[in-house]
């Protein structure tokens, strides 16, 4: 469905970018990794579906790298066709112990790239399809883009923000073939949310498994986790046909979490 199309995943050597680059790259699309760590595996994993990979190191605090990183992908495939901006970082403390360069951080890693990227890929989004424009932008949101947890400000912010930043993205392109919406998703067991598990078990002296379900019981009903499987289905359906016309969502895959 997506062959011949161009994918950049923001923070996609883990978790949930790693998901969604490998639901897209099974429909055909060429893939633009970016994040930490390593990205050799990544890259293996998804070049054996079949499709063209590249990487870019780019920090996405950095407008700077940004820019560059957009230029590297244009460079390789002639133009980005779907973005989707996943890179994200968290820190947990009260707000009065919250270290200024943590809110900093999470604000420009979670938000101001997300801006960074859409601002960079929307001109040759709107001028693809013979000038009528195709494009999907999708931001990786959260629960917390709609509600908000003790200990979170940062983030909790940053969410809110880019679904924000969703509804206007999708607006201002609303008569184009460049729609843009949020996934927001509830506890995904990735290194992201493995380490608040940590946390958790290590302050209350409680095993691994009692954390989870504690973590789990706290706020999402289903008493299971989302996937990045499940994830990378929904982003692919956003870019189906069937997506036309989706425009501006923030659409939860909570297990119930924002139901209550
Ligand atoms: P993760 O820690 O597994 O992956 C984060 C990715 O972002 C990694 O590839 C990492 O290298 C990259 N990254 C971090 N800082 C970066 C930077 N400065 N520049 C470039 N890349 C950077 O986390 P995840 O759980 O897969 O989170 C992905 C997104 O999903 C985040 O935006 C997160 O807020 C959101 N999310 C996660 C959950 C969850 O439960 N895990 C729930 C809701 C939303």
């Amino acid at each position: 469905m997506l062959k011949g199309k161009t994918a950049l995943v923001t923070g996609s050597t883990s978790g949930i970018g790693l998901g969604i680059a490998k639901a897209l790259a099974a429909q055909g699309a060429n893939i633009v990794l970016n994040g930490f760590g390593d990205a050799d595996g990544p890259k293996a994993e998804i070049t054996a579906l079949g499709v063209k990979v590249v990487y870019h190191g780019a920090d996405m605090s950095q407008p700077a790298a940004i820019e560059d990183m957009m230029k590297f992908a244009a460079a390789e495939f002639g133009q980005v066709d779907i973005l989707v901006n996943n890179a994200g970082i968290q820190h947990v403390a009260r707000i009065e112990n919250f270290p200024a360069e943590k809110w900093d951080a999470i604000i420009a890693i979670n938000l101001s790239s997300a801006f960074h990227a859409t601002r960079l890929v929307l001109p040759s989004m709107l001028a693809a399809n013979q000038g009528k424009g195709w494009g999907r932008i999708i931001n990786l949101a959260s629960v917390h883009g709609l509600v908000g947890s003790a200990e979170k400000s940062a983030y909790v912010a940053a969410k809110h923000g880019i679904v924000g930043l969703t509804k206007v993205t999708a607006l201002e392109n609303a008569t184009t073939g460049v729609t843009c919406n949020a996934i927001c998703p509830g506890w995904v067991l990735t290194p992201l949310v493995q380490q608040q598990v940590d946390a958790r078990a290590l302050a209350g002296g409680i095993s691994n498994e009692a954390a989870t379900q504690q973590l789990l019981g706290e706020k999402e009903p289903s008493m299971q986790f989302t996937t990045p499987e499940e994830l990378g289905a929904l982003a692919v359906f956003f870019c189906s046909p069937a997506g036309n016309n989706i425009r501006g969502v923030a659409w939860n895959m909570d297990g119930g979490w924002t139901a209550q």
